[in-house]
């Protein structure tokens, strides 16, 4: 069998609401192969409160509460004191926007730790203390930090190697070279008029992947021209 590749263990106060991403599909059968281990960690259980609370009212006033400093903290030096974190990343709608460049870049780790939030997030001082990276998924904000902690975990996980059976396919995806991909087709070769492209039945290798690197430049170019703007 494969070495395991990666660890990632998720500090969550709802760990049910990770449970079915990882139960399914691409990201179950990674687990069931051992290429990539993940672990929940229930934050209550950190809690050194008799009432096992996380999250106390905010110092100035105003509503909401902010989770506190001793679970994250207990929670965090617990799993740090096992293994070598490559990072410790808290999600967050304030973070770096997550792209595909930081899913690869997090495909090459072998441990990483991820903080989900609630409420108006954790104490400061935390991310301050402990926190190497900062990830948001885009400009909303959501109720916890579960389901994007999940889509984080689901584009890098694809992408150690192994996961996906084709070894080509994660790198012909969107975004892997700044193109967005071409269309795909599969049969009927006719549907209601509508034809599939006539090189793609030809059987003609190099033309088909010509004509998908031209379609693919020809639908950056249209949806979303930023992607070829070079630095
Ligand atoms: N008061 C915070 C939002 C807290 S939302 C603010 O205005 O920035 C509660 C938790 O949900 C956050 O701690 C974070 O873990 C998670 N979360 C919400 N939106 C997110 C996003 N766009 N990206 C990543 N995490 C997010």
């Amino acid at each position: 069998m494969y070495f395991c590749h990666m660890r990632i263990d998720i500090i969550t106060l709802h760990p049910e609401l990770l449970e079915s991403p990882f139960s399914a599909s691409i990201l179950k059968r990674a687990i069931e192969k051992k290429l990539v281990e993940v672990v929940f960690h229930q934050l209550r259980d950190y809690s050194k409160d008799k009432h096992r609370r996380v999250d106390d009212t905010q110092f100035g006033g105003g509503a909401g509460m902010v989770m506190s400093i001793q679970p994250i903290s207990a929670a965090i030096e617990h799993l740090k004191s096992q293994r070598k974190y490559d990072e410790i990343i808290y999600m967050s709608p304030d973070g770096i926007r997550f792209n595909q460049g930081i899913a690869n870049q997090l495909s090459t780790c072998e441990n990483l730790l991820i903080l989900c939030g609630h409420y108006k997030g954790i104490d400061h001082r935390i991310r301050e203390e402990y926190i190497t990276k900062e990830i948001s998924i885009g400009d909303f904000v959501l109720s916890g930090g579960e389901l994007p902690a999940a889509m984080v975990c689901d584009a890098v996980i694809r992408l150690i190697p192994h996961v996906l059976g084709d070894e080509t396919s994660a790198l012909t995806d969107s975004f892997q070279d700044d193109l967005l991909a071409p269309p795909v087709y599969t049969r009927p070769a006719e549907w209601r008029g509508r034809e599939v492209p006539e090189i793609l039945l030809s059987g003609h290798a190099k033309k088909i992947e010509d004509w998908r690197h031209d379609q693919a430049m020809e639908r950056t170019q249209l949806l979303r021209p930023d992607l070829l703007d070079t630095e």
